[in-house]
Parts: structure tokens; C-alpha cells; sequence
């Protein structure tokens, strides 16, 4: 390893410390962020490949905070994933999620993001067992997208805790398949009823052969499962045709829409109606 003359003890901390402190700001402002009313969901659209409709949503949570601007998920989730937070946050955008999703003028799936942390620390059963009550949402439209990571935890009944939830109605996503743990024993165990697969294989779906058969091998191992797959990232028409021709029935991406407010959802649906 070459050495840089300065030292990069010197040159890293400062990073460092400007990092760290970032973190512990957003930590202590996020733990505000419900009561100051600085979160809001938005919706991008699930669609059939084959004709383009819009069958469902993927929610997803936006936090706008007052000074510092729209921070990214991909930043806060994993630090309120760490305190413990996401419990708090998972049980509002599941009310606000499902709240929002009635006062469309078409019924459509509404799926929603669940972490590993609320089946472990928080009572996710319970949580949505409520948010479906209070809201009045129809359970056989509500899809919890949950990752592998969830498999980690062993100690965590975590099948017992799909099938009570399926008991309402709900079903499940695989999200971001194809990342972390490619065993696939797993999954015949659970209950989803749908794979999402991750954009990193749409980036190169046209180019690499090695991808092509990825996603050729992942919607034949779905069709032997009797589940369904998504495809996540697809931004160009020339991605939609190829997946579309690869066999692939739908997709999610910027081509079709990108997440979206409430209100601009709506407006979406009665333009395609
Ligand atoms: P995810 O669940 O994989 O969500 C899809 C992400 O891909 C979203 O990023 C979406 O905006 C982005 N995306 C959609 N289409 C395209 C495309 O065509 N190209 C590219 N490059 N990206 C696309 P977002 O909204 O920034 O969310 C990032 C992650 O934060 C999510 O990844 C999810 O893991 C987490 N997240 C978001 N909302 C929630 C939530 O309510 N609860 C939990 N637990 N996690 C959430
Ligand atoms: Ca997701
Ligand atoms: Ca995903
Ligand atoms: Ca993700």
C-alpha cells in the first residue's frame, strides 16, 4: 500500500467527524419529525408490463426537515432502524399509507416498506392488525416489502408473525432480491407471494448475458413457487421491451412514474382513465 506523506490520520478525522456529526443531528431531529409534521409519504407506480396500467403503488417515506431540506431515506431509515425509531415511523406511514391510498378513485395495491427492527422490537402484527382497523382499508390490497435481512435474526418468529398477518388478508414482497444472501432455501418457507428484483440487474439487463440469465433463472424458480416478480429500476424503453420479451409481467421505475404525492397520484389515475 502506497502512503500519502501527510498523514491520513490527519486528513480522515475531520471527515470523519463532520459524518458523525451528521448523524447524531439527523438522530435527534428525526425524533421530531412526526410532531413537527415533517413527513410525508409518496407513491410510484407498480405496473403491467404488457399494456402499462397501473395495477399498484410502492409508498415510500420523504422527510422534509425544516432547515436541513429533504433528506433521503437511504440516510435515515438505517439510523431510526438503529435507535429503534422505525418502529414510530413504520406505524405512521402504515395509518398515513393506507389513510392516503382510500381517497384514490381507483383501489389499488398498496404496498409499503416493513423492517426487520418492527417484527423484532416493535409488535408489527399488532401495528398493522390496528392500522387496518382504524383506517378501514381493504387487507387483501395491503403488501408488506420486507428484505432478506430479515432471515438474519433466527431468534425472530418471523413466519408466524407473515401467517397471522396473512390471517387479515395481507401479502408479501421479497424486496431487493438478488442483493444479500442468494440461498434460496428459504424462500419456499415463507409466505410471499411476490419477488421484487433489484435494479442492479436492469442497470446491465441489455448488456450482460451473465444478467439476462439471473433474470431468466429468478422468473422460472417464482413460476415453480407459484409467486409473482417485479422489476425494480427500469428507465429506459428499451429496458421495458427487453424484460417484457425476457418474460417479465411487471415492473416499477422512473419510466412509468416516479414516487409521487398523493394528490399527483390521483391526477395520474384520472389522466389514465
Ligand atoms: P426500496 O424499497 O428498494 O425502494 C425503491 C427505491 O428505488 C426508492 O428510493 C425509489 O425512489 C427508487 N427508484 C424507483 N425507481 C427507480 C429507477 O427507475 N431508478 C432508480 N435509480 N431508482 C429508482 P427511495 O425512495 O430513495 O428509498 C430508498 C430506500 O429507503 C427504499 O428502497 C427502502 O429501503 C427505504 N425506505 C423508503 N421508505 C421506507 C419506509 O416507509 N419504511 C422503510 N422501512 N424503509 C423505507
Ligand atoms: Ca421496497
Ligand atoms: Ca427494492
Ligand atoms: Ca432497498
Amino acid at each position: 500500500v502506497r502512503r500519502n506523506n501527510r498523514s491520513p490520520v490527519l486528513r480522515f478525522l475531520p471527515e470523519m467527524d463532520a459524518a458523525l456529526q451528521r448523524r447524531r443531528q439527523l438522530e435527534t431531529e428525526l425524533f421530531k419529525a412526526i410532531v413537527r409534521d415533517e413527513l410525508h409519504m409518496v407513491y410510484q407506480p407498480l405496473t403491467n408490463l404488457a399494456d402499462r396500467s397501473i395495477f399498484g403503488v410502492e409508498a415510500l417515506l420523504r422527510w422534509d426537515h425544516r432547515e436541513l431540506g429533504p433528506i433521503s431515506p437511504a440516510e435515515f431509515v438505517p439510523i431510526a432502524e438503529e435507535n429503534g425509531y422505525i418502529v414510530e415511523l413504520g406505524a405512521w406511514a402504515l395509518n398515513r399509507g393506507m389513510k392516503e391510498a382510500l381517497t384514490w378513485s381507483s383501489h389499488l395495491r398498496l404496498s409499503i416498506n416493513v423492517s426487520a427492527i418492527q417484527f423484532s422490537r416493535g409488535n408489527l402484527v399488532a401495528t398493522v392488525g390496528e392500522a387496518l382497523q382504524r383506517t378501514g382499508f381493504p387487507s387483501d390490497l395491503l403488501d408488506l416489502e420486507i428484505t432478506e435481512s430479515l432471515f438474519i435474526d433466527e431468534t425472530l418468529d418471523l413466519k408466524f408473525a407473515m401467517e397471522e398477518m396473512r390471517a387479515f388478508g395481507c401479502s408479501f414482497s421479497l424486496d431487493d432480491f438478488g442483493t444479500g444472501y442468494s440461498s434460496l432455501g428459504y424462500l419456499p418457507k415463507y409466505p410471499f407471494s411476490k419477488i421484487k428484483l433489484d435494479k442492479t440487474f436492469v442497470r446491465q439487463s441489455i448488456a450482460s448475458k451473465q444478467d439476462i440469465s439471473v433474470i431468466e433463472a429468478v422468473l422460472h424458480m417464482a413460476r415453480g413457487y407459484g409467486m409473482s416478480v417485479i422489476v425494480e429500476g427500469i428507465e429506459t424503453g428499451e429496458q421495458a421491451e427487453r424484460l417484457r420479451e425476457l418474460g417479465c409481467k411487471y415492473g416499477q421505475g422512473y419510466l412509468f412514474g416516479r414516487p409521487m404525492s398523493s394528490a399527483n397520484l390521483q391526477s395520474t389515475l384520472l389522466n389514465a382513465a
